[in-house]
């Protein structure tokens, strides 16, 4: 056989190893819940190349993990019957850092090492295949892929910085497809090889793998076996003739070793909603999208009739680029299954407008081809119809954090989302219903807490038509403007717009039960209290002055006009009534350099 090759890790792999042994030795276990995951993803990946290669559809029987605990000798040993690596992919995958989860990690444990560190909010974190060596001194990946006709072993050892790849040559652990990894434990990890706890592990962890486990266990069953007749004993009933010809039998207990179903795979959203609990759905949750906090809401539900899918969606309780991001396209949010069966994680815009991309969860379709394309997904009227459908449920979900009795988890939203809803007035028109009574302003009336345009109204004066606001860029210097002064003093509320996106957000939305929203900045503000003769009479006095001022000012204004809307200030710039605001202005200006 050719000899074996030595491969030295990247440099972050070595980093991420220390990492992971100083951080995680009190949460060694997580090892295990790594790598059912990484079979987990393995046969997934594996079914669903199946779906459109008869090939590998023809032996995909058995898509199963098989965990063996080897107490004597301190080994334990993991198959799946996945899709395999080829060397190639041995070499990138198991050599080298290029996912995701790894680099949330390393930053959740530099957050945490600022904040005093955590290691079990750590524990909770993908920290992926290097975690076996959380365990094990020597770590032996032996396996197939199905565009390789040679099995590959890789072989690396703990505080080593290299490995080796070499071909299989044992016809003993030959496979026909997939991964088999055995754990050759430390002394102070050996007994993880021990049948039972891997029993209870493997039920603490993986109760979300969709695949069946099956652990090696020993077990019993009672049998009767026919013992001799003692003759003292039939002497003494010696009358009872029934007994007497009875054969005398005796219960014994047979052991033997054996494969035992070890998890529970009906996937979480075909079960009855009734029946989960809230602490099942935010477990889900964290293990579904490699999180550590609860989300702020979950929405479970199945329709049928005109198409028939279920679905579990989630609110996160934080934004993972931060707040300022708005256009996160490409997330992994959303798992679409056909029939159970993974398809892809991979949308842009399919079943979540872009605006709502935030929106977490599995949808599972009963109606979609099961080789389902990218094409197909956006041609197709069941996924446009499933996208309404989505869409609802989600404002569903959101209308009721805003209700709910806790009024810091709707700031907390708020705070991380409310920008994507703004987005959602200027590019969803059709849903503007929904998403108005989810916005949050602060007013002149409310400068610290902010309200919802519910509150604005029910405050609105008798008499009162419209609902005005000021764009600006801070609530101090929208307190400031002399546009106010008027409005403030008959007691009306304004709202103060002070993000950039608010006033593009509220021209998109033109009203809100059916009153104006009207910009106060602008010059044809009408308050209801015009006297017409009064302000003609002023106009001609001061007819000469303001043609006085025009002239002076040339072409830095458009005209100059004798208002009724300021009480102490003698003039004040407005916005034409079909130009840009101030505020607009602004932004363009900040736009364009
Ligand atoms: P992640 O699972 O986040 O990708 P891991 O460190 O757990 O990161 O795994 C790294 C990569 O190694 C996986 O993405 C996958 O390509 C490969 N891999 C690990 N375990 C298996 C397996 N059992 N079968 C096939 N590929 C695997
Ligand atoms: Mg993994």
């Amino acid at each position: 056989p050719p000899p074996a090759e030595k491969f030295e890790y990247q440099a972050e792999v070595s980093r991420l190893m220390d990492l992971i042994v100083n951080s995680l030795y009190s949460n060694k276990e997580v090892f295990l819940r790594e790598l059912i995951s990484n079979a987990s993803d393995a046969l997934d990946k594996l079914r669903y190349l199946s779906v459109t290669d008869s090939e590998i559809s023809k032996d995909c029987a058995n898509l199963d993990i098989r965990i063996y605990a080897d107490k004597e000798n301190g080994v334990i040993t993991l198959t799946d019957s996945g899709i395999g690596m080829t060397r190639q992919e041995l070499v990138d995958c198991l050599g080298t850092i290029a996912q995701s989860g790894t680099a949330k990690f390393m930053k959740a444990l530099k957050d945490s090492k600022d904040a005093g560190g955590d290691n079990n909010l750590i524990g909770q974190f993908g920290v992926g295949f290097y975690s076996a060596f959380l365990v094990a001194d020597r770590v032996i990946v032996s396996t197939k892929s199905p565009k390789s006709d040679k099995q590959y072993v890789w072989e690396g050892e703990a505080n080593s910085s290299s490995f080796t790849i070499q071909e299989e040559t044992d016809p003993q652990t030959l496979i026909p497809r997939g991964t088999r990894i055995t754990l050759h434990l430390k002394e102070d990890a050996k007994n993880f090889a021990d049948p039972e706890r891997i029993q209870k592990l493997v039920k603490n962890y993986s109760q979300f793998v969709s695949f069946p486990i099956y652990t090696w266990q020993e077990k019993g069953y009672t049998k009767e076996v026919e013992v001799e007749d003692d003759p003292t004993e039939t002497k003494k009933d010696d009358q009872d003739d029934q007994t007497e010809k009875k054969k005398k039998t005796k219960k014994v207990v047979e052991r033997y070793w054996d494969w035992e179903l070890t998890n529970e795979t009906q996937p979480i959203w075909l079960r009855n909603p009734k029946e989960v609990t809230t602490e099942e759905y935010n477990e889900f949750y964290r293990k579904a999208f490699n999180e550590y906090l609860d989300p702020l809401a979950s929405s479970h539900f199945t329709t049928e009739g005109e198409v028939e899918f279920r679905s579990i969606l989630y609110v996160p309780p934080v934004s993972p680029m931060g707040k300022d991001d708005l256009v996160n396209q490409k997330t992994k949010n959303i798992r679409l299954y056909v029939k159970r069966v993974f398809i892809s994680d991979d949308f842009d815009g399919e079943l979540f407008p872009r605006y709502l991309s935030f929106i977490k969860g599995v949808v599972d379709s009963h109606d979609l081809p099961l080789n389902v394309s990218r094409e197909i997904l956006q041609e197709s009227r069941i996924v446009r119809i499933m996208k309404k459908r989505l869409v609802r449920k989600a404002f569903d979900m959101i209308l009721g954090i805003s209700l709910s009795e806790n009024r810091e988890d709707y700031e907390k939203f708020w705070e991380n989302f409310g920008k994507h809803l703004k987005l959602g007035c200027i590019e969803d028109r059709e849903n503007h219903k929904r998403i108005a009574p989810l916005l949050r302003f602060f007013s002149s009336q409310s400068e610290n807490d902010m309200i919802s345009l519910d509150e604005y109204v029910e405050n609105m004066k008798p008499e009162q038509k419209a609902i005005y606001y000021i764009a600006s860029d801070s609530i101090t210097s929208a307190k400031n403007a002399p546009f106010l002064e008027k409005i403030l003093e008959k007691g009306l509320e304004v709202l103060y717009l002070v993000e950039p996106i608010d006033e593009v957000a509220i021209q998109s939305l033109k009203a809100y039960k059916e009153k104006d929203f009207v910009d106060i900045s602008k010059e044809d503000l009408d308050l209801g209290d015009k006297n017409e003769e009064k302000e003609a009479a002023v106009k001609k006095e001061f007819a000469q002055t303001c043609d006085w001022i025009k002239k002076r000012l040339g072409d830095k204004v458009a005209n100059v006009q004798i208002s009724n809307r300021l009480s102490s200030s003698p003039c004040v710039l407005v916005s034409g009534k079909f130009g840009w605001s101030a505020n607009m202005e602004r932004l363009m200006k900040a736009q364009s350099t």
